[in-house]
């Protein structure tokens, strides 16, 4: 089953029985440290304190103790500096002129910012102008869980009776709540998209987009495949499945062959040439809806099961660029 595949490649990923030992390089305390070292209200208070303090104009630039004190509201000098201390080293640093965010500190705090925002996400489901692919109804997109997915209005979507999955589900991505900051319904749909490419471009070139450890990938190709609507073997409309994943903080992406062929040169090359434009921006819709149909356009063949070998052709206006991905999502062009 699709389910079993994922989390196998995950696992199979971690050589370590610890994600905490391979974050840590061997050493899992060092981790561990770092979870104790926040464990209190103060010290997360002097982290946000910094980071409030903090200009990417002058990113060197130290807040004294006595105006870190103020900002925290602590009167109790001497219990101050010792909380200061234990951020100290993994989280803060001490410059000539006082106290800055080291990067593991910086991290911290903006994920916490993009996790939770500014302000709390209302997002009720909206329909955007791109049809479904599948049957060509209107979708609309929502916010749970925090995913953005894209729905079919009217079909069962990618995915028929997947408990995990909304009723209707196109597209579903990993989306923090500052994503939705100063943007309309479509054009969080928009970045979120932008989001998703990049990340999947950063995985194919071996550099996770969460923590820039060491990424791969794998294609997985359902031998039973029936693609007369849902396939009763894999639970999915198409038989090929790429998955990328992270050996240190099992960060993941699960997309097509036919999204994979789309960040190679000749593929864009070949757009270029004829006069498509490829180029979005999150500030165009219109842009990035274009680029998300060609790719969906992308015909895309088993060749085969094992080793696995798909096929993608790319077409416009009556000319085929023939690419195929391997077991490794590796891509060459055919033809
Ligand atoms: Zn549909
Ligand atoms: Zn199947
Ligand atoms: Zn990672």
């Amino acid at each position: 089953m699709t389910a079993t595949v994922v989390v196998a490649g995950v696992s199979d990923r971690n050589s370590t029985d610890s994600p905490l030992e391979a974050v840590s390089g061997g050493d899992s305390s060092r981790a561990a440290e770092a979870f104790g070292a926040l464990s209190n209200e103060t010290r997360l208070a002097i982290l946000l304190a910094l980071w409030e303090a903090y200009s990417p104009a002058a990113p060197d630039e130290g807040v004294s103790f006595s105006e870190l004190r103020r900002r925290v509201d602590m009167r109790n000098s001497g219990r101050f500096n010792y909380h200061l201390g234990e951020l100290e080293g993994q989280f803060v640093r001490k410059t000539d002129d006082g106290y800055v965010l080291r990067r593991a500190g910086l991290r911290l705090v903006r994920t916490v910012v993009a996790g939770t925002g500014i302000e709390e996400p209302t997002f009720e489901a909206s329909e955007i102008d791109v049809p479904c692919p599948i049957c060509g109804a209107a979708t609309e997109i929502r916010y749970e869980d925090d995913r953005l997915y894209q729905v079919c209005t009217e079909c069962p979507g990618a995915y028929e009776g997947h408990e995990a999955q909304p009723a209707g589900y196109l597209a579903g991505i990993a989306l923090d709540p500052a994503g939705f900051t100063d943007r309309t319904a479509r054009e969080t749909w928009a970045a979120a998209r932008i989001q998703v490419f990049q990340n999947v471009r950063s995985m194919i070139e071996g550099v996770c987009d969460e923590c820039s450890g060491p990424a791969g990938g794998s294609l997985a190709v359902c031998e039973d495949h029936d693609s007369d609507g849902v396939c009763e073997a894999c639970g999915r409309r198409s038989a090929p499945m790429a998955f990328l994943g992270c050996s240190v903080c099992k960060n993941y992406h699960v997309t097509s062959p036919r999204s994979i062929v789309a960040h190679h040169p000749a593929v864009v090359a070949f757009y270029h040439e004829r006069g498509v434009d490829v180029q979005f921006d999150a500030d165009d819709f219109e842009s990035v809806r274009r680029r998300v149909a060609l790719v969906g356009d992308h015909d895309q063949e088993v060749v085969s099961a094992e080793p696995p070998r798909v096929r993608v052709v790319v077409s416009h206006d009556g000319d085929e660029l023939r690419l195929t991905v391997d077991e490794e999502l590796d891509v060459t062009v055919t033809d």
